[in-house]
């Protein structure tokens, strides 16, 4: 073949220059692109083998090999699939991949969020021009009688293609790296770019590092961070020739019948994937052909209750190729806490994220996983209560938040949301509802903290009544949720106010004259003329003050601390909604009541507030250091 030279005309003269800067952060797509191309290639060999029109030679390992030169600043990418003609060349190479690119970024040129298009893909073969100034193609075609190739083109709008030195069947490309990208060649930046797109593609990946002293070959299970193949070491017996180890998994285990595999195999994936080493508590395999094509495992990690925050990562693939993590556009929000992957052959990922957004494919898509995710707890719940109570800690703010972001799913859920009660026992809303159906009709008593809340729960307990603990920062706004849904219930937190079965019966009025006395000593002692002060005659005598803070007051300052303005005057937000609850049987209450004038009234006065207050929250630096100081003064007065 004569040397051929020839223009990549597609009136776009700056191709080159706008993909080389276009896409920053996500350079490293390269790898994928040109290893998945190899990919492509012998599975396509692999299918002509088996039509009939290609017989493959005995002994062929398919695989692909990455050799980085960081001397040399080059990185050779080769592999053993169906190889190219030189008419292919011009075809696929000189007009295909082209056009691809060029359509790819007429598409996106104007788009100035690079964030939008899902994964960068569709830029295929040119993107090796992000990184590269000059890449070379020497392939020789399966085809009888094939001559091998050489192409070659420096990033201009020129290509040259004459006849090559290639003499096996397959691809091999060479990138000569521009000066910005010669991270490239790093063997362990090559690694972790590898790592990240190709763990799970078709066929064997091998790193070699050109510069690598002959003797020691690379092993490539080195590094603990490559995903998958850390079990390489042969090392019993030394001198044995280590044999090189692909970076990727063949057949990730999605891809398997969920009856074929095992628990050790999930657990296994899992550690793997997501360097986590806690166990998962359980997952859910996804494996769908129609009416679309989409395999998955999603995990139900462990809370991480250091910190109680849901962080998950939800990988997507397309054909085991990595496209991103997190892509809300196609995963429903509250499945982003899980940890998982997910294949979707037929999703669209050569458009832009919004064009997703309203795809209804997609919809279908993302609707499916969040059927599937709530069919598996609702089958949990009715076959093996006992393991999805046991798990239902770590896995309710999950199912809460997936409630209220998503319709349909809180509608499958209703009856599977459970609550724990002060004995440990765990009941369905209804059931709540109808254990208080007699006393306390329509109303759901609840604890956030059982230690600040300690002295209600006794109380609570004195009497036989029953409340539920809801102690996750998503509970405020579910309930409120719950609410909406079910307009007669009314959830109450255990200290917001006393129930009348913890009081005697006594006469209004009585109660009335005492409050008003009471209330003028307090406000006047504590300096303070807001401060609400309620008698009530309590059947425990022991107990001399309590503090209430009203449901509503409360919630509301709840919120304003979840959307961050905890630091701010609580009073700015509307009244506190404390009310100091003095009770007329206690005997440090009636002293008061028959010697306002007393000169430890004061000292008194405080310290029951004080106290009531501390049974509910820690005090603030300046009302304990009072609080200490005043307690000492107590104790001194006792000795003398
Ligand atoms: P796509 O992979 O989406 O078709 P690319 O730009 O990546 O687009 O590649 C364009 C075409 O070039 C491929 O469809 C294929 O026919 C050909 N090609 C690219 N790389 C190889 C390779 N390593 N072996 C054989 N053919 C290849
Ligand atoms: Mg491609």
């Amino acid at each position: 073949m004569s040397k051929q030279t020839g223009s990549l005309s597609i009136n776009s003269e700056n191709i080159f220059p706008i993909i080389k800067k276009w896409l920053y952060s996500d350079h490293d797509i390269f790898y994928r692109e040109l290893i998945s191309n190899g990919c492509d290639a012998i599975t396509k060999l692999k299918k002509l083998d088996i039509i009939g029109e290609y017989t493959i030679p005995e002994n062929t390992e398919f695989q692909i090999t990455v050799s980085v030169n960081q001397e040399q600043k080059t990185i050779t990418i080769t592999d053993n699939g169906i190889g190219m003609t030189a008419d292919e060349v011009g075809e696929y190479i000189n007009q295909i991949a082209f056009s691809g690119a060029a359509a790819f970024l007429e598409q996106y040129k104007d788009k100035t969020n690079e964030e939008q298009i899902i994964g960068h893909f569709g830029l295929g073969f040119y993107s090796a021009f992000m990184v590269a100034e000059r890449v070379t193609i020497d392939t020789l075609s399966y085809r009888e009688g094939a001559k091998p190739v050489h192409w070659e083109c420096d990033g201009g709008t020129e290509y040259e293609m004459s006849e090559g030195d290639k003499d096996t069947v397959g691809t091999q490309i060479v990138l000569y790296l521009n000066e910005d990208s010669y991270e490239f060649s790093n063997e362990y930046r090559a690694r972790e770019v590898i790592t990240k797109y190709c763990s799970f593609m078709p066929v064997d990946i091998f790193l070699i590092n050109e510069n690598a002293p002959k003797e020691e070959p690379v092993e490539n299970n080195a590094q603990t961070d490559s995903a998958v193949n850390e079990d390489n070491t042969d090392g019993e017996d030394e001198k044995e020739e280590k044999k090189p180890v692909p970076l990727n998994e063949k057949n990730p285990l999605w891809n398997k019948h969920p009856n074929d595999c095992t628990e050790e195999e999930y657990k296994e994936f899992y550690r793997k994937v997501f360097h986590d080493y806690r166990e998962p508590l359980f997952w859910i395999h996804l494996n769908m052909d129609y009416p679309f094509n989409l395999k998955g495992i999603l995990y139900f990690p462990k809370l991480n209750t250091e910190y109680d925050t849901l962080e998950g990562t939800i990988k997507l693939y397309n054909n085991q190729v990595f496209i991103a993590d997190n892509i809300k556009e196609v995963i429903p929000e509250f499945l982003l806490l899980l940890k998982g992957v997910i294949d979707c052959p037929d999703l669209p990922l050569n458009v832009s994220r919004s064009a997703l957004q309203n795809d209804g494919f997609v919809k279908k898509i993302s609707d499916y996983i969040s059927k599937k995710v709530a069919d598996k707890l609702s089958g949990m719940y009715k076959t093996d209560k006992e393991n999805y109570e046991k798990y239902w800690d770590d896995i309710n703010p999950f199912i809460k938040f997936g409630c209220l972001k998503d319709e349909k799913f809180a509608e499958k859920m209703n009856d599977y949301i459970i609550f724990k009660d002060l004995s440990g026992k765990y009941m369905t809303l209804s059931e709540c509802l109808e254990e208080n159906k007699e006393h306390h009709e329509n109303k759901i008593f609840y604890v956030t903290n059982e230690q600040e809340q300690s002295q209600y729960i006794n109380l609570f307990k004195e009497e036989h009544m029953n409340a539920v603990l809801l102690r996750h920062n998503i509970d405020t706004p579910f309930i409120t949720h719950l609410e909406q849904k079910n307009e007669n219930v009314k959830f109450i937190r255990i200290d917001a106010d006393l129930s009348d079965a913890f009081k005697e019966e006594t006469s209004e009025d009585e109660l009335k004259e005492i409050q008003e006395k009471l209330t003028e000593l307090f406000q006047n002692k504590l300096k303070n003329d807001k401060l609400e002060v309620k008698v009530d005659k309590l059947k425990n005598e022991a107990i001399s003050s309590m503090i209430t803070v009203n449901e509503e007051s409360r919630r509301m300052q709840d919120m304003m601390k979840a959307y961050g303005m905890a630091g701010m005057d609580p009073s700015m937000f509307g009244p506190t909604g404390e009310t100091l609850i003095l009770n007329s049987n206690n005997r440090l209450v009636r002293y008061l009541l028959d010697n306002p004038e007393s000169e430890h009234a004061e000292l008194i006065c405080c310290q029951l507030y004080d106290l009531a207050s501390l049974s509910y929250r820690p005090l603030a630096p300046a009302a304990m250091t009072k609080f200490i100081a005043r307690s000492n003064e107590i104790m001194n007065i006792l000795i003398q």
